[in-house]
């Protein structure tokens, strides 16, 4: 993600800002002004602060317990046998993001979409899908959820066997034969659809589960109140759903530890253009005044990289030297001055790929490109092969996001405090290419940052655990990758070359945590990193010497 200009109808640019307590310890997140060496070519940062409010809720929330595990079960001369599956990940920053107990392998989205009338009509959408998740349970299954935030489920089967909707029991209660129940629980932000399969399921058996469903389309917000997941536009939809916004969309295990692949039918009015990820799945077809897009992306993905915007679109294909299929999705009505600043980068997007490819390993996934919106969310996203950025796409935002295609989406965060993986690596690509395309050096804009006085707040942030309110602070970025340098500077290219492919090769497809990766670049530096590590990622102070 990079975050750009704010300003769209209704979004605050600034709120009030309050700590945040992260296992006791206070992490004052003030008015962090970003230090941004290419601040001029990826535009302004937001601000992104919070609520009071909102910061005390989700202390609370953390307080939850996560232990629907043994309701409803049935217990046997040892135990229960069939429990219900955790309503979250185990993430510690978003407790109900995810699901445990089954690990999904294919969504098939069939949605059709109602952008909102002209104005003055509310920015209203309507949204109405089929969602076809294939899983395996990973353990024996009474019970397990799926998210699904401000949207209404019609019908669920699970192997074709119907489920009928009921109230939400009491915690242990026992409920009768195969049934689902929906809380929508705003201010715990907490949205749980639970599903009770009827026969349970073993652990290690599929299941098919369809989920009828669909609603009016806001305009979704993060829990630092940054629009996100399905965001309503005017002639559209911009849809990008980090860190748990997918729920907005679809019924989903909304974290990157299940990755899936997925398959789209996107319907929308004729005249406009649906984009998702990876390649066209065949030829759009229009009938009676509607288009259905399909899309087939079948690179495993995490969940928060999943798109469908809608919007006036004009698509453009190409292909890299390599064969390497780019499709871009140009809106019409980008202004002229925006225009030419996203003709000329996208046209370095091969070029981009084949240096990244050099430095680190192959393109990780089938296809790459663009989707670039007249609206704003106020940020760009890496959402996998085909990035989503607001206004335009400047040359220094697009290697970012290009960049994330490796590092993030290919090798993802286990838990979203270690988003400095994938931010400091993005920005850190930045640098590369600035240097490589004969501007700053990575070394002098490194020298930059360090320039930033020991006492400003930047220094404030121990980037390995900024807690949920700081995953897009600038520190994330620019310390993260001030980090990356000074460890590349330390042990030397060679080792740290190797190391960064090591990290993507094994963790491809995946997820890793900051502790492997001082792991892999312990093993082939063959020092001792310990205390570098400490420094400059779990210190919240300018680092002096390591
Ligand atoms: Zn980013």
């Amino acid at each position: 993600m990079v975050h750009v200009e704010i300003g769209v109808d209704g979004v605050p640019a600034a709120v009030a800002l309050e700590p945040w307590l992260v296992r006791g310890i206070a992490r004052h997140a003030g008015h962090l002004q970003c230090a941004d060496p290419s601040a001029e070519e990826i535009g302004v940062r937001v601000r992104r602060q919070v609520s009071g409010a909102l910061a005390a809720l989700l202390v609370g929330m953390g307080a939850v317990v996560l232990s629907a595990g043994a309701t409803a079960a049935q217990e046997g001369p040892r135990g229960p046998r069939f429990t219900a599956g955790a309503p979250g990940a185990g993430d510690a920053y978003f407790p109900f993001a995810g699901n445990g107990g089954y690990d999904v392998q294919h969504y098939d989205l069939d949605i059709t979409y109602t952008p909102p009338a002209p104005a003055p009509a509310p920015l209203v959408g309507r949204l109405s899908g089929v969602a076809t998740i294939d899983l395996v349970a990973t353990q024996d299954l009474d019970r397990f959820n799926l998210d699904l935030r401000g949207l209404e489920v019609q019908a669920i089967s699970v192997n074709r066997k119907r489920a009928t909707e009921v109230a939400p029991p009491a915690p242990g209660a026992e409920v009768e034969g195969a049934a689902y129940w929906h809380v929508q629980d705003d201010a715990a932000r907490s949205w749980e659809l639970t599903i009770q399969p009827r026969p349970k399921i073993k652990k290690g058996q599929t299941a098919r589960v369809v989920v009828t469903y669909g609603g009016d389309t806001t305009r979704p917000t993060d829990i630092e109140g940054v629009l996100y997941g399905w965001v309503t536009m005017r002639d559209g939809a911009m849809v990008v759903s980090e860190p748990e916004g997918s729920m907005t969309w679809y019924p989903v295990s909304d974290h990157q530890t299940d990755k899936a692949t997925y398959g789209f039918e996107i319907t929308v009015p004729e005249g406009k253009v649906a984009v998702a990820n990876g390649l066209p799945a065949r030829d759009p077809v229009t009938e009676d005044g509607w288009t259905t897009w399909f899309w087939d992306a079948p690179d495993l993905q995490a969940s928060y990289l999943t798109t469908a915007s809608v919007g006036d679109y004009e698509l453009r294909f190409s292909e890299t030297d390599g064969g390497l299929p780019i499709i871009d999705a140009v809106d019409d009505n980008l202004t002229m001055a925006n225009a030419a600043t996203t003709e000329a980068s996208l046209a370095l997007q091969a070029e981009m790929i084949a240096f990244l490819e050099d430095a680190f390993v192959p393109y990780p996934f089938n296809s790459a490109g663009a989707i670039v919106d007249d609206d704003t969310v106020g940020y760009a996203l890496e959402t996998q092969t085909r990035s989503v950025y607001s206004r335009v796409a400047s040359e220094g935002t697009v290697v970012h996001e290009i960049a994330h295609q490796w590092f993030g989406n290919a090798v993802s965060p286990e838990r979203w405090q270690d988003i400095w993986l994938n931010e400091g690596w993005a920005t850190y690509a930045e640098w590369l290419w600035s240097e490589d395309s004969g501007r700053d050096s990575a070394q002098a804009l490194f020298e930059s940052i360090l320039d930033i006085p020991a006492d400003d707040e930047f220094w404030d942030l121990a980037i390995a655990d900024p807690g949920p309110f700081g995953l897009f602070l600038g520190g994330i970025y620019d310390r993260g990758a001030a980090t990356l340098h000074a460890l590349r500077v330390k042990i030397g290219d060679e080792a740290f070359f190797a190391a960064s492919q090591e990290w993507l090769e094994r963790y491809d497809d995946s997820t890793a945590t900051t502790e492997d990766f001082e792991e892999v670049f312990e093993e082939f530096s063959g020092q001792d990193l310990g205390a570098f590590f400490d420094v400059w990622l779990r210190t919240p102070s300018k680092p002096t010497s390591w």
